[in-house]
């Protein structure tokens, strides 16, 4: 293998005594695909490599160590990253973690204002930006906290040496809640968690991190997270150039790096099903997509199906508190012989990952029998510690040991869950349950409608009453769209359940990790249906 390890790293332990040998904290993943695969291509743009293993993991014992003498920065202390998308990431991130700091990964479409909410929440004395962002945080002031430019910190040289020792409990991650409702919570991930999420995603994703890894979501979310399987293989982390997902930068990376495996959103995914976007002659080049974070629906499941193949899907399920770490639907769920069970696999979300306990609970926490709707809770190596200084959210939703998802579904009696509906969401109608989800699954089945989102608009007589809102396929006009969508609920569903409402909009208001605001919605109920939301729509 190419030339001598790392220099001044320090020795690996062997395979299996990391914790025992103290080196527990979660950059020794890097630490050791350095010492074993130096000269390995680790982060690249476009068709470029910029840095190897070596030089990756030299980076990040300089960046973690300027964060500690040049910013006064003791470990334990919180990082904040507004950053987008940049083959700087990993190198930051891993920086953090070899000192022994706690980076708080932000999304970077958040408002100056919403940032500065979070390095306040976490106490971050530094937050590190990519250029664009310096401007309108330093305009909005962030406290205490060093704004410091990404180039800046890269730029800077240091002594290598091995990851700082810590505490198999210490936080390592903060992960935000992606704030579709309410105030954004940090779900305290530590070294742990963090290692068994790569663990489980070695065990399940299997070959599929046998690839490098193309990064066309935002790393601070899944897309970061499902990274670190990739570093424990020493494969490339490949950046399209200029951070933008254009025909012209996928082709670029595919052709030079590819078969890739990439995380998308269900949002990102629909997209990629244009030719425009991803031409026919690439989809060879694409090993695996890793998929989730949002509910994907069974209609446009099966034309990705169509397009990749099955071989080439992974479908998971997980939430900030336990990370892309609570069920899989693995690629050989995707097929098979009998159309009906295939549909039912295909509406589902999976089976329990490796190393977690997912079970259904009524509202006391007693388990419920197979086919029985109830909460999703979670149990295993992966779950959060808690929240970050939210004592009470955390002893609400880790009570008893399991962890609370605020999911509802149901298992199937081979242990498939169904996911029906975030708790929340839940609309009743006179007193009868309607899973949102379950209305917007119809009407994606009418050739006019391109999405739709379900809520429940208050009702004096029934409590709540379903509203849809609908984006139509083709822009074209309204007229008569409203019988007929209704004449099509009406023919597949309750009555109870078919919306009252139809509001027709230009786009869903979502968060940019491609979630439907629902709580926008519900704010938008009673106001004419020209109030389109132009925040609508979701970019890489
Ligand atoms: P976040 O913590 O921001 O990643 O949001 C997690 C939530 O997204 C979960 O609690 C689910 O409601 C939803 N979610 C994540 N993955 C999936 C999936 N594969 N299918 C359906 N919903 C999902």
């Amino acid at each position: 293998m190419g030339r001598a390890p790392a220099a001044g790293l320090g020795a690996v332990p062997r395979a299996g005594t990391y914790a025992a040998a103290g080196r527990t904290n979660v950059a020794y993943l890097l630490h050791r695909a350095a010492v074993e695969a130096p000269d390995a291509p680790a982060v690249c743009e476009g068709a470029d490599v910029l840095r190897d293993y070596r030089g990756l993991a030299e980076r990040a014992a300089a960046i973690g160590g300027a964060l500690l003498r040049a910013y006064g920065l003791r470990p334990g202390d919180r990082v904040a990253l507004a950053m987008r998308n940049t083959p700087f990431y990993p190198e930051v991130l891993f920086g953090v973690w070899w000192a022994g700091l706690v980076a708080v990964p932000m999304n970077a479409r958040l408002h100056p204002r919403e940032f500065a909410q979070l390095v306040e929440d976490c106490g971050a004395r530094v937050c590190v930006a990519t250029g664009e962002l310096t401007g309108p945080l330093g305009g909005q002031g962030l406290g205490p906290a060093v704004l410091v430019d990404v180039d800046e910190l890269c730029g800077t040289a240091g002594r290598p040496g091995p990851p700082a020792g810590v505490a198999d409990d210490a936080p390592a991650w903060l992960f935000y809640t992606s704030g579709t409702t309410g105030r954004p919570k940090g779900a305290t991930l530590t070294h742990r968690n963090l290692r068994a999420a790569t663990d489980s995603a070695l065990a399940d994703i299997g070959d599929g991190v046998e690839a490098s890894m193309l990064h066309i979501a935002p790393m601070s979310h899944a897309g970061g997270l499902f990274g670190l399987a990739h570093v424990a293989r020493a494969r490339a982390q490949v950046f399209p150039r200029g951070g933008a997902v254009t025909a012209d930068t996928l082709e670029e990376a595919l052709r030079a790096f590819g078969p890739v495996t990439f995380f998308a959103v269900p949002t990102i995914l629909r997209r990629l099903l244009d030719p425009a976007l991803l031409p026919d002659g690439l989809v060879p080049r694409v090993h695996r997509i890793l998929y989730g974070g949002a509910p994907m629906y069974r209609e446009d499941l099966e034309r990705v199906v169509a397009r990749f193949g099955a071989g080439r899907l992974w479908q998971g399920y997980g939430q900030g508190e336990s990370p892309g770490t609570i069920t899989h639907l693995r690629p050989e769920d995707h097929a098979g012989d009998d159309p009906e069970a295939l549909g039912r696999r295909l509406a589902s979300v999976g089976r329990a990952r490796t190393g977690v306990e997912v079970r259904v609970a009524d509202p006391d926490g007693r388990e419920v029998p197979a086919g029985t709707t109830g909460e999703v809770l979670v149990r295993g190596a992966t779950v959060m510690s808690g929240y970050w200084n939210a004592p009470e959210a955390t002893a609400r939703t880790l009570r008893g040991g399991w962890l609370h998802t605020g999911d509802l579904g149901r298992l199937d009696a081979d242990g498939f869950l169904t996911l029906v509906d975030r708790a929340k969401d839940l609309v009743i109608s006179g007193g009868s349950n309607i899973y949102p989800r379950e209305v917007e699954e119809v009407l994606l089945r009418h050739p006019a409608v391109a999405e739709a989102a379900v809520v429940g608009a208050p009702d004096p007589e029934w409590g709540e009453l379903p509203v849809a809102f609908v984006v139509r396929a083709d822009g074209g006009g309204t007229a008569g769209l409203e019988a007929a969508l209704e004449a099509h609920c009406l023919g597949r569903m309750a009555r109870y359940k078919r919306p009252r409402r139809f509001l027709f909009v230009a786009a869903l208001p979502k968060n940019s990790y491609g979630k439907v605001l629902k709580t926008e919605l519900r704010g938008l109920i009673g106001r004419p249906p020209e109030a389109d939301n132009p925040r609508a729509g979701t970019a890489i």
